[in-house]
């Protein structure tokens, strides 16, 4: 395995008109590669660094010369991104694992080659060593910037931030400091997981909540952050129908989100022995035998 720490300078197109969408959608265009191989002792063995000629996005966006320090001018030579990238791979050696900080050069990257047709199955997946110091080091799931990680181990900002070469040295670093192989692959993987946990953990409870302590069943139909439905899979408005109560303790209505479809909301009030309620709120997907279930109750309640 080698290891090679990534860093991706890219512009940005000039406006949302002026933005590349076929095949993908072009959001940043690469114009510097740096990278750092090392080895399993974390020793450098050799550094990388390409100025990418952009096909698309030659002039530069006043964000990215802000950040870079480069102009429009420094986007006129270098190489062209497929014989830049080729290189890059080369440089990588054989069976290469790519550690970036953050999720977004991965990304860049994948939508380049993209557009310039090239196969990225060859790339196996990075490792985002951002996620590893935020779960592992500090530990606090906070998102860190390079800069915040390097003030965190006290090391010295003596390299220009924002080359690309330069700020794979200053992760490299970082990785240093972490012993980052020592996470790799078995604790990333549960990193991932634990993720990918949470993220389950979340999505359920928007589909499925408890509200506990609730005075009476009326208290809880009057209750609006029981009854003020969002979707529950993008959050965003819903319109509902008016809740019907199907037994003494249940109630259902229909809510509606125009991206995501419709869903049968239920209410069920169980009672606790302090005399109060707890409702369980659930958003499912309504079978055809609900959807008559409900439009029946509707029928006999007259509304
Ligand atoms: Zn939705």
């Amino acid at each position: 395995m080698n290891p090679v720490i990534l860093d991706l300078e890219w512009n940005q197109p000039m406006s949302r008109d002026k933005t590349v969408t076929e095949p993908v959608v072009l959001n940043g265009e690469i114009i510097r590669i740096g990278a750092v191989r090392f080895s399993e002792d974390m020793e450098i063995l050799d550094t990388f660094s390409i100025c990418v000629r952009p096909k698309f996005y030659k002039k530069i966006h006043f964000a990215v010369g802000r950040v870079t320090g480069l102009e429009s001018s420094s986007l006129t030579y270098g190489q062209p991104f497929p014989a830049a990238f080729d290189k890059f791979m080369k440089f990588c050696g054989d069976d290469p694992c790519i550690l970036v900080w953050g999720t977004e050069d991965e990304r860049v990257l994948r939508t380049n080659l993209a557009v310039h047709g090239i196969d990225d199955t060859v790339l196996k997946r990075f490792i985002d060593i951002q996620v590893i110091f935020a779960r592992r080091v500090t530990k606090d799931n906070r998102q860190y910037g390079v800069s915040a990680a390097i003030e965190h181990y006290g090391l010295p900002l003596d390299l220009k931030a924002h080359d690309a070469l330069n700020d794979a040295i200053y992760t490299y670093r970082i990785a240093k400091q972490m012993q980052v192989m020592q996470y790799i692959p078995d604790e990333y993987e549960k990193i991932l997981t634990e993720i990918e946990e949470e993220k389950r953990l979340q999505r359920e409870l928007r589909f499925y909540r408890t509200f506990p302590g609730i005075e009476s069943i009326q208290a809880g139909m009057k209750d609006r952050k029981i009854t003020l439905c969002r979707c529950p899979e993008c959050k965003g408005r819903m319109t509902r129908t008016k809740f019907t109560f199907i037994s003494e303790k249940k109630a259902i209505a229909y809510a509606k989100c125009d991206d995501d479809g419709e869903y049968l909301v239920t209410l069920k009030f169980s009672l606790c022995p302090d005399g109060k309620y707890d409702v369980t709120r659930s958003f499912t997907i309504p079978s055809a035998q609900q959807r008559d279930e409900y439009d029946r109750q509707i029928a006999v309640s007259g509304q």
